[in-house]
Order: C-alpha cells, then sequence, then structure tokens
C-alpha cells in the first residue's frame, strides 16, 4: 500500500495504520468478489491502490478542510459499483454521511457484504436508479456532495446528478482526458438544472496518468421539478 499511502499524503491526507488496514480488507474482499462477480476489469494489486483506491481520493481536492471536516457533509455516490469513488472516502472521513446508489443488484450485494466487513459506521447502501430516486423527497437535493465516476458524460450526469444536490451545495465528476467539448456540450444542462459554471481541478498526481481531473459544479439555483426525466431519458436525449 505504500503508492496508496504516498499518494493520500500529498492529497494533504495521510493515512494511519487502521487506514491502511481497511483499504486491505476491501481489496482482499473486492479480489475474492470479482472472481464470481464481474465488479473491476482491474485484478492488478498495484493497480487496485492507484486507480481505485488513490484516484477515489482525488475528490478530496474538490474540498476544503472546513467542509471536509464537516459533521454536517453528506455524500451521495451515484452509480457507485463496487464503491468508487465514496467507499476509500468514508474511510478516510469517518465522520461523513454517506449514500451509494447502484442500480445492479449484484453490485448492490457486494456494497452491502463490504461495509459490514469492513465496519463502517453512517454508510447505506441505496438499490435503483437516479432517474428514479432523484425525485422522491428523502433524496431530492438533500445531499450536500454527490459524486460520481465512470457511470456518463457529463450532460447526462448533471442530470443523474444534480436532483440530489442541496442548493449551496456540489456536484463533482471524475474525468480523464481532455474533457473541453464534455464541458462546452454539458454547459446548457447544467444550467438549466440549477447548477453553476463548471470549475475543473487538475489532478497533481503523476503517477495517475491519463491526464485525470475534477469537474466540480456548485449548485445555486433548485432543479426544476421536471428533471431528472424517466429512466434511460437522460443518456438517450441529453439536454
Ligand atoms: N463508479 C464506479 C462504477 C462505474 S460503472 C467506478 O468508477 O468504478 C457505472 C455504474 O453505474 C454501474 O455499476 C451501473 O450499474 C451504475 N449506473 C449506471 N446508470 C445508473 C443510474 N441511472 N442509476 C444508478 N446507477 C447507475
Amino acid at each position: 500500500m505504500e503508492q496508496l499511502a504516498a499518494g493520500a499524503a500529498r492529497l494533504g491526507y495521510p493515512l494511519t495504520p487502521a487506514h491502511l488496514s481497511l483499504f486491505e480488507t476491501y481489496r482482499t474482499e473486492l479480489m475474492l468478489w470479482n472472481e464470481h462477480t464481474n465488479l473491476t476489469s482491474i485484478t492488478d494489486e498495484a493497480q487496485v491502490e492507484t486507480r481505485h483506491f488513490l484516484d477515489s481520493l482525488t475528490v478530496l481536492l474538490a474540498l476544503d478542510a472546513e467542509e471536509a471536516a464537516s459533521p454536517c457533509l453528506r455524500i451521495l455516490d451515484v452509480g457507485s459499483g463496487a464503491g468508487f469513488p465514496c467507499v476509500p472516502l468514508k474511510i478516510v472521513l469517518p465522520q461523513a454521511r454517506v449514500s451509494l446508489l447502484e442500480a445492479t443488484g449484484k453490485k448492490v450485494r457486494f456494497l452491502r457484504h463490504l461495509i459490514t466487513t469492513l465496519g463502517l459506521p453512517d454508510i447505506e447502501v441505496l438499490q435503483g436508479r437516479a432517474e428514479d430516486l432523484g425525485r422522491l423527497p428523502p433524496y431530492r437535493e438533500a445531499f450536500t456532495l454527490i459524486v460520481s465516476r465512470a457511470v456518463a458524460p457529463l450532460a447526462t450526469l448533471a442530470e443523474l446528478c444534480l436532483p440530489f444536490c442541496s442548493v449551496g451545495g456540489s456536484f463533482v465528476a471524475l474525468k480523464k482526458g481532455d474533457i473541453t467539448r464534455e464541458i462546452q456540450e454539458a454547459c446548457a444542462a447544467i444550467k438549466l438544472l440549477g447548477g453553476d459554471n463548471p470549475h475543473i481541478i487538475s489532478i497533481p498526481l503523476s503517477l495517475l496518468g491519463d491526464n485525470r481531473c475534477l469537474v466540480s459544479i456548485r449548485k445555486i439555483a433548485p432543479t426544476p421539478d421536471r428533471y431528472p426525466r424517466r429512466p434511460g431519458v437522460p443518456a438517450k436525449r441529453p439536454l
């Protein structure tokens, strides 16, 4: 776990032996379940450390120290898959309340097993589609931070994520490569859904490669009631 420890320290979050032991357990469970359940194509131990765990922790760059330590921090991971990025984040931000949203049953089963095995408090797994849950009163505009990695292009993702975000909160997408065009194509959708101009944060970690960045969007107005549209429509006909 040396690469993870060094990378986390560079991000300003040095890991304790207790954190590292949770990450070890996470990797073991991920690899075990991956033998029978398709959770990740990354099976090399060192790559799990950097491309899953450390990459997830880069979200910390979007938070100031006060936000990161706040007991009011309530985070939603849209399309969490095998727990990325929000399970690694929960390990280093133990006071945050975290919800993992995932549509696929077998991934939800893994996530429930994982959080029990890691013994993490204040973290729940929600099974369903963002288009459905984003309309329900307990979840709508209920989170201060929405994060999502590898789920959809930004225009679609904005419709899946911004309805969950409280006004004053933020939506952070983990992206890689040149995203100038993707951002341009999403600008109208972001505005319509109540988001401010996107802010791009580049990741100062060369070991991650592929030009990673965070797209951070502050929510400045409520999302109109008609969004999100029906399941599948945000992907088929982006705003
Ligand atoms: N965030 C994880 C998983 C990415 S794969 C990672 O970076 O490793 C995309 C995941 O999003 C899949 O597990 C898929 O089931 C889920 N997903 C896609 N669309 C969704 C939707 N509309 N609502 C909820 N989950 C969704």
